[in-house]
């Protein structure tokens, strides 16, 4: 553990005209993270109300000064996006809100979001870990986004007289259509919905209000990025189409529209709903109306959403998380886990279902016990039901929660697709670039890996066409017209991320 500069981290961040008179003195409390305001559980599962409210300016001052400012972030190398999280919070430990907003806002576009939603590997990554709590990196973003000036534009470098198509305007199509706007090419982005943002579209309100992405894409209003809502590859347009009407290259960051089944008897029943389709509706509104007795399928992150959700639409019925392994396996993040069970669901592991039952209606599930076998080809034990371990549980609703998949319906098999862990489709080459000249494809598992991946293929992109004219790639401008590149730290050994 580094010792603080100079010994002492208040007198190093206290600006010369503004004696520290705030900063905790004790060794003690510099090691504990201060506490994020938030709604109690018993309260917010009443409402989608957000549960987390930002620090006041004091509060975010102090839990800045608490970082250390390593010599080698270890937080900035665990950001898929290498976002400058040293260098923001420093900014806020001098009470610099404003730099620290442009600090946030020069290498990540969508900082309004991330705010709220990053799962913040940046704060697993934290030193601090070590004595105490992490620092609150996340919440101090969301410090320099909500008290810093963050209605800024993003300027265009010297036009350049090429048309890219973007399809997907989840967090990958947004990333590329930024990092290609900055660099002064011409943008369209097609998305099948008719809302931005991808499966962001279907976090819960009570993580974040919804209006964050828009604040984020305002700040593209003077790229030459336009949009083309409501329009779906393999239905409204093809790759040929798009070549014809002038796109020199295509970025497909289409992500995993489509879902997974449980293949179980009873799935078509009424009352039985996909995680991310109840997740959407519910965020358009009006609330989807469920039963009094819910049980969700999963362990991941989805699945928490889900189960949250459903403690809220159920308005104080019985919600119940059925999974297939322990609480050890399940790949949701500890503190929606634990921000669940404080909200009252309840957890049934080392179960799955075997049939949905009920009369023209859900009417209970029919589960069984299952039990680890020996790792199976991915090297992960293989989960089988017991036999003779069969019980029905009574429920009105089911919520399935078991991953997502890419929908390609009416792509060219030339494409020669690969898929990412969580079923996006990606380019096979090292750019990203598909089977097909010209055409890129990735996505990611959050919405930072997916920016991280839209950088990536939108790299790909501009190497791609500046080698056509016999030029090396455009190095990402500052997005700013200051001519402030982006700096990663002496000795920075590249993202330890993968995607
Ligand atoms: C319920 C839920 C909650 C989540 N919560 C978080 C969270 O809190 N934090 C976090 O970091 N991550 C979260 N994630 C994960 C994160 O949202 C995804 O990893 C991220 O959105 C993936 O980005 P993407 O751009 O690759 O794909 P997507 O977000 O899936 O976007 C792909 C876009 O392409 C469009 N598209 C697909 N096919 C076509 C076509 N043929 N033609 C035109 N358009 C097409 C889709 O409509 C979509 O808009 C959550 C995911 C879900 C489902």
């Amino acid at each position: 553990m580094p010792e603080p500069p100079g010994g002492s981290i208040a007198a190093a961040f206290a600006p010369p005209d503004r004696p520290n008179e705030i900063m905790p003195t004790d060794e003690d409390s510099r090691y504990q993270r201060l506490p994020i305001p938030e709604e109690p559980a018993r309260d917010r599962v009443s409402s989608f109300i957000e549960i987390k409210h930002a620090y006041p300016p004091d509060e975010a001052v102090i839990e800045a000064q608490r970082c250390l400012q390593c010599a080698m972030p270890y937080c900035v190398q665990a950001c898929p996006i290498a976002q400058d999280a040293r260098g923001y919070i420093l900014a806020i430990a001098q009470r610099d809100f404003d730099r620290a907003a442009t600090v946030v806002l020069r290498e990540n576009p969508l900082g309004t979001t991330l705010c709220k939603v990053c799962y913040h590997f940046c704060e697993d990554a934290c030193i601090m870990h070590e004595r105490g709590g992490a620092i609150a990196i996340r919440q101090l973003k969301r410090a320099a986004m909500e008290l810093g000036k963050a209605d800024v534009e993003y300027v265009p470098s010297a036009p350049v007289s090429q048309r890219v198509a973007i399809v997907g305007a989840g967090p990958a199509g947004l990333m590329a259509a930024w990092e290609l706007g900055i660099r002064g090419y011409s943008v369209t982005v097609y998305e099948a919905e008719p809302f931005l943002g991808g499966q962001v579209g279907a976090i819960p309100k009570y993580h974040m209000d919804g209006y964050e992405l828009e604040l984020d894409v305002a700040r593209f209003r003077r790229l030459d990025v336009a949009f083309q809502m409501g329009q779906r590859l393999g239905r409204d347009f093809t790759l040929d189409t798009l070549r014809a009407a002038g796109y020199r290259a295509i970025y497909l960051a289409l992500g995993t529209p489509g879902y997974n089944s449980l293949g179980v008897p009873g799935e078509k029943l009424p009352g039985v709903y996909a995680a991310i389709d109840l997740l959407t509706e519910t965020n358009k509104g009006p609330p989807v109306v469920l039963g009094k007795k819910v049980v969700v399928i999963g362990g991941g992150d989805v699945a928490m959403d889900a189960v949250r959700s459903a403690r809220r639409l159920a308005e104080g019925g019985d919600v119940t998380v059925v999974y297939r392994r322990g609480r050890a396996e399940m790949s949701a993040g500890a503190e929606e886990i634990e921000e669940a069970e404080a909200e009252g669901v309840q957890f049934l592991f080392d179960h799955g279902p075997s049939q949905i039952v009920g009369n023209g209606k859900v009417e209970g599930i029919v589960i069984r016990q299952m039990q680890l076998s020996p790792p199976g080809p991915s090297g992960r034990p293989v989960v089988l039901p017991v036999p003779g371990t069969e019980q029905t549980l009574a429920c009105d609703s089911v919520v399935v929660a078991v991953g997502e998949k890419a929908d390609l319906t009416g792509f060219p098999p030339e494409l020669d697709l690969a898929f990412g862990k969580q079923g996006w489709p990606q380019g096979k080459h090292d750019d990203t670039m598909t089977g097909v000249d010209g055409v890129f494809a990735s996505g990611g598992k959050s919405v930072v890996h997916a920016m991280a991946a839209g950088t990536r293929s939108a790299e790909g992109v501009d190497a791609y066409l500046r080698k056509q004219g016999g030029n090396p790639p455009t190095p990402r401008p500052d997005p700013f017209g200051q001519g402030i590149a982006p700096t990663l730290p002496k000795g920075y050994g590249g993202p330890t991320w993968t995607p």
